[in-house]
């Protein structure tokens, strides 16, 4: 039974859960999509197979892969990643894009919508999520290989996009959710609410490719993107709030997607601090704040705004932000990068068979008609395949919740991705932001908590060492050395002193409290209590019906950490 605070145990079953769900018959092509309410669970191929899927799973099996530990089964590619990474390559064509693949399920999504009109003939490149995952799937494997022919692919689909990119005074834009074969069918903004957020999805890994390849067109497309967005977003009200469109089916179009919204404030503020644009950095800033506002403070995150389900991909953007902030705003968001990670993140990860088949026998029965008779779908191993997996879309105190069920891969992807982003930002040389068990080459970390207060730490090195102690905790005790000491805290930091080899012990207290919750619209509304200690939300009233989350043991013990072999990846930052 894995620990339920060991993230290296958690990336090895991550990487598992990223690999099991491929097709046999066409080259080991993923299922992003699965209903878990038919006897047994179906998994569908959808368009979001190609480009999204493929790279997104691409870039999180190559971080979690670092960071396992040595002689990890984990540790190196197998055949299933090997096959993802040949489709990522293989759907790269015209244009260097990322092109859907001429199959029914692989046909457009939101035609009326997303498209001026629809012609079945054309062929099709999604312009958002498509090139998003495949240029974060591009960059993550160039950093960690050196390779370059995944830095010539990304540079033709950087090349691509900026060559297809309407050009305008105030940026750059895609008129239309998909660029055709026989191009585009409008040259104006507006086609519909929220377009301009939605098409700027690749500003996030546009900045992570130029840093990581200094080729200074990605950079290029990533401002033009970001102007544009910003100044023709109708997503936001005179005050800074997310205003999420008028509802369902009164023109909301993209607005309320909350993913979206969070992937445009990370890319802004990433592109702000990457130029050192202020005005950017303060935007994200205000953006983030107000985001937090649609979740809670253990890091649940609607898939849309008012929704009682939540969508893992955008606990994640809010880590990532909340870590970039903490690295160069203000060290007080670590707190949020905390909360979410050690709670809602790891919290919905299916760690075990017996527990997900219990739950999936309590959902309700789907006995709907399977898409295209069953012939892009499967039902072999669809439940097993998914432990190490992320609940895509859970609720507060549930990883299912019956206003949508259905399994989607982005999140498992995006889920693994966080779990190394907490262990490859928890430290930087000089401080300990997050306190999980880990271990660099310069400091090893056991933590005691939720158990106790208590952080075990051997530095390799001598200097200054702050820990950030949880929110509210104003002392610290030291222990080492012979010595026993308290420390006042500055910032929400205890400021020690460590020497090369040394062992010392840092004792502090985790106060126990309890926080109302609610999510939802009137008439869909869910409410519970969090019963917290310290930064760890260790139960929740009522208890979920189906995967009840949060029933955490009160005294486990600490997790060893052990130093992986993998080089470090910035996923981040420059850092
Ligand atoms: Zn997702």
């Amino acid at each position: 039974m894995i620990h339920p605070f060991d993230l290296q145990a958690r990336a090895e079953l991550a990487a598992q859960g990223l690999t099991g769900l491929r097709d046999a018959g066409r080259q080991g092509l993923m299922y992003f999509l699965a209903n878990w309410r038919t006897r047994p669970p179906r998994a569908d191929h959808c368009l979001w197979d190609c480009g999204d899927g493929s790279g997104r799973h691409l870039d999180a099996l190559t971080l979690v892969r670092s960071i396992v530990r040595p002689g990890s089964s984990a540790a190196m590619p197998d055949e299933g990643e090997r096959e993802l990474e040949a489709w990522m390559m293989r759907l790269l064509g015209k244009d260097g894009l990322t092109w859907l693949i001429d199959e029914p399920f692989a046909h457009p999504w939101g035609v009326e919508m997303l498209l001026e009109s629809y012609d079945p003939k054309d062929t099709f490149a999604e312009i958002n999520w498509a090139q998003r995952g495949t240029l974060l799937g591009l960059t993550s494997r160039f950093q960690a290989t050196g390779e370059e022919r995944f830095l010539h692919a990304g540079q033709r689909l950087v090349d691509g996009l900026l060559a297809v990119a309407v050009k305008h005074p105030d940026g750059l834009f895609y008129p239309e959710g998909y660029y055709r074969g026989s191009g585009w069918r409008r040259q104006q903004p507006g086609l519909y609410p929220g377009i301009e957020e939605y098409n700027a999805a690749v500003l996030v890994p546009a900045i992570r490719f130029y840093r990581a390849s200094d080729y200074a067109p990605a950079l290029e497309l990533a401002e033009g993107l970001a102007r544009f967005a910003l100044r023709h977003s109708r997503g936001y009200l005179p005050d800074g709030s997310l205003y999420p469109g008028e509802g369902a089916g009164k023109g909301q179009g993209t607005l309320d997607h909350f993913h979206t919204r969070t992937n445009f404030l990370l890319g802004v503020l990433d592109l702000g601090l990457e130029t050192g644009r202020r005005e950017l950095i303060s935007w994200a800033r205000q953006s983030y704040e107000r985001a937090k506002t649609w979740g809670t403070d253990f890091g649940w995150f609607p898939e849309g705004m008012g929704h009682r389900h939540g969508e893992t991909c955008c606990t994640t953007d809010l880590i990532e932000a909340a870590l970039l902030l903490g690295r160069h705003v203000d060290r007080a968001y670590f707190a949020d990068a905390e909360r979410f990670g050690r709670n809602h993140l790891i919290e919905t990860q299916y760690l075990s068979l017996s527990r997900l088949e219990a739950a999936l026998s309590r959902l309700p029965e789907d006995n709907s008609p399977t898409p295209r008779e069953g012939r892009y779908s499967t039902t072999a191993g669809v439940t097993a395949s998914q432990v190490g997996a992320f609940a895509a879309r859970s609720t507060l105190n549930d990883a299912f919740h019956l206003d949508v069920t259905a399994m989607m891969q982005c999140c498992n992807a995006a889920g693994a991705r966080a779990l190394y982003d907490l262990w490859r930002y928890a430290t930087d040389e000089q401080a300990l932001h997050l306190r999980f068990s880990i271990e660099t080459p310069a400091l090893r970390v056991v933590s005691h908590e939720p158990a106790r207060g208590q952080l075990d730490l051997t530095s390799r090195r001598t200097g200054p060492l702050a820990v950030r102690l949880p929110g509210g905790v104003a002392y610290a005790v030291v222990v080492g050395g012979g010595q026993v000491h308290s420390l006042e805290a500055r910032g929400g930091y205890a400021h020690l002193e460590v020497h090369a080899g040394e062992q010392l012990s840092l004792h502090y207290a985790l106060p126990e409290r309890s926080a109302h919750y609610e999510v939802g619209t009137p008439g869909k509304v869910l409410a519970c209590t969090g019963h917290w200690r310290g930064e760890t939300l260790m139960s929740i009233d009522p208890q979920g019906e189906f995967y009840p989350l949060y029933n955490r043991a009160a005294d486990p013990p600490p997790v060893e950490p052990a130093l992986p072999l993998g080089i470090p990846i910035a996923s981040l930052d420059r850092g």
